[in-house]
């Protein structure tokens, strides 16, 4: 049986509309919510402005964990865009995997991916793939 993860149908439209405004780029940031239904997201800069990879500088990710703290909202997962491949992991995603209890989004951008936003959990360097369950508000 599939792990599944909540999100709320308003996060999804704006993963996927952060990812087509910078298509250049991978985009990134981190999801939040409570009871385990992800509610708010928190974009973020790509410190490394690559289409093939991302990253957050740690100052900016402590003041997103702060803001996070500040309105009661649990950290449940993060997301960033693959502009020009399958919304897979990559072996960096991978390699570089520092959450091992929230959900890794995956944005394609490819006209043709069958499903344009993934989740999977990374954890010691093992992928599953958890199910998208969108949650009413
Ligand atoms: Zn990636």
């Amino acid at each position: 049986m599939p792990q599944e993860i909540r999100v709320r149908a308003e996060i999804v439209e704006e993963m996927l509309r952060i990812a087509r405004s910078e298509p250049r780029i991978e985009c990134c940031g981190l999801l939040a919510g409570v009871g385990g239904v992800i509610s708010k997201i928190f974009p973020a800069k790509n410190a490394l402005a690559s289409p093939t990879a991302y990253d957050v500088a740690p100052q900016e990710l402590f003041q997103l964990f702060r803001r996070m703290r500040e309105e009661g909202l649990e950290h449940l997962g993060i997301y960033h865009s693959h502009p020009s491949s399958e919304n897979v992991p990559s072996p960096r995603d991978i390699e570089l995997a520092a959450y091992p209890n929230e959900a890794y989004f995956i944005i394609s951008l490819l006209p043709a991916a069958p499903r344009p936003v993934r989740a999977f959990s990374i954890r010691d360097g093992h992928v599953q793939e958890l199910e998208i369950v969108i949650a009413n508000a």
